[in-house]
């Protein structure tokens, strides 16, 4: 039994026009010779009706933020209804589809809902209707509690259900179908002229998607990457050969940098010994932030002042913080974090330097550098932003 697991992303099942790509999609792989179990996220993005935001917006923020087992439930209806509805769809196209649950297809999570971790998988119901010649199509984004309650995995968690069964199943691949035609060196919305990478390793792609770019949730790569299945990143609009990961990545290739990603919403936080002299506090800034579960990153400390970012959705957090123990700071709102990646720029002196003559020549402020040895981080306004992951798209001939 060859088995490849198919996850197909909310536009892929959106519309009946769309869902005849899926069914081909299908066709062609039961053709190959391979037994497709589906994977399946809510049907369409925001605004439609049965998109998970959409159903989030019909209860109370206050209700969905204290009872999150609840908010749960909700969100798992959108890929109940979008597994229904395309199994009807394969059943009318002569498959004989059978709509499951995450719980029904064996996958246990503990009880951190909303953003649960998988514990435990039982494949045996899955791997009984693909021996019965039957074409499971599984909710991504969901599991069940060993008490029978329905949690979900974290936003992107349809990725991961599907490299959850990949590997319990020992897959062949992991194909996941969405409406570009792979992973390209820059989001293609914000990069005109973006290009395809045929082939890249589990790492770097967990760099890109870590680090900002939703084409693929970084825990599915972790996951796929452990279970050392190969992942098909492809569109389900067209038949381009799409983009593979593996371990190797392309060992033909010696272009030094991957692909350039970003995260807007970053605020800057500047703290300096001057101005906060007397301050038992400052000393322990970080602790502190620590301890009211502030994530911060790009952490500079320097003899004179304390530099790091924090996430938008943190600054009343911070402030509040902040304020109770007398410290004075400054704020640089509406930042974003620019991240090139490439794991061949390790030890190769100067990139930095090109990358900051870049950005300066165009003038485009740096708030604030890091590297590690697969990436580098610039921080800049959100408004220069998409100029910047150009002017660095073509600085390094991506
Ligand atoms: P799905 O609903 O299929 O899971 P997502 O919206 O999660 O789709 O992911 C696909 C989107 O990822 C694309 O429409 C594209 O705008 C965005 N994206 C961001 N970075 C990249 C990249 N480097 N390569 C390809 N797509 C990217
Ligand atoms: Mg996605």
């Amino acid at each position: 039994m060859k088995i490849v697991v198919q996850k197909f992303g909310g536009t892929s099942v959106s519309t009946e026009e769309n869902r005849q790509q899926v069914i081909n999609k299908v066709k062609n792989a039961i053709k190959e010779g391979y037994s497709p179990v589906l994977v399946v996220s809510a049907m369409g993005r925001k605004g439609q009706p049965y998109a998970t935001d959409t159903l989030l917006s019909l209860i109370d923020d206050k209700f969905k933020n204290t009872n999150k087992l609840a908010k749960d439930l909700l969100m798992c209806c959108g890929e109940i209804i979008s597994s229904v509805v395309m199994s009807d769809d394969l059943y009318n196209a002569g498959i004989d589809a059978v709509p499951l649950t995450g719980g029904q297809a064996g996958i246990l999570t503990d009880n951190n809902f909303n953003e649960a971790t998988c514990v435990d998988v039982k494949p045996k119901k899955i791997f009984d209707l693909v021996s019965q010649g039957r074409v499971p199509v599984v909710t991504g984004f969901q599991g069940v509690t060993e008490n029978g309650y329905l949690t979900t995995l974290g936003r992107g968690g349809s990725d991961t259900t599907a490299s959850i069964l990949g590997v319990a199943l020992k897959a062949e691949a992991i194909e996941i179908y969405t409406d570009v035609d792979g992973i390209m060196t820059a989001d293609p919305r914000v990069v005109e002229n973006a290009n395809l990478i045929d082939v890249i390793s589990y790492y770097e792609v967990f760099q890109l998607a870590e680090k900002g770019a939703t084409v693929i949730h970084p825990k599915a790569v972790e996951v796929a990457m452990e279970g050392n299945i190969p992942i098909l990143i492809k569109n389900t609009m067209s038949d381009c050969k799409g983009t593979l990961i593996n371990n190797f990545g392309d060992k033909s290739n010696d272009r030094m940098m991957t692909g350039i990603t970003s995260q807007k919403n970053r605020i800057q936080v500047s703290i300096t010994a001057a101005e906060n002299q007397g301050n038992s506090k400052y000393k322990n800034v970080l602790d502190l932030l620590a301890a009211n579960k502030i994530s911060l990153d790009l952490i500079n400390i320097f003899p004179s002042e304390q530099i790091f970012t924090v996430n938008q959705a943190d600054k009343e957090t911070l402030e509040n913080v902040l304020n109770s123990a007398n410290l004075k700071y400054i704020l640089i709102e509406s930042c974003s974090k620019v991240a090139v990646i490439g794991s061949k720029m390790k030890g190769i002196p100067g990139v930095m330097a090109k990358i900051i003559k870049a950005l300066s020549d165009n003038n485009i402020e740096v708030l604030q550098t890091a590297d590690s040895h697969m990436t580098i981080w610039c921080l800049v306004h959100s408004k220069d932003e998409k100029e910047a992951i150009n002017v660095l798209h073509k600085t390094f001939k991506l």
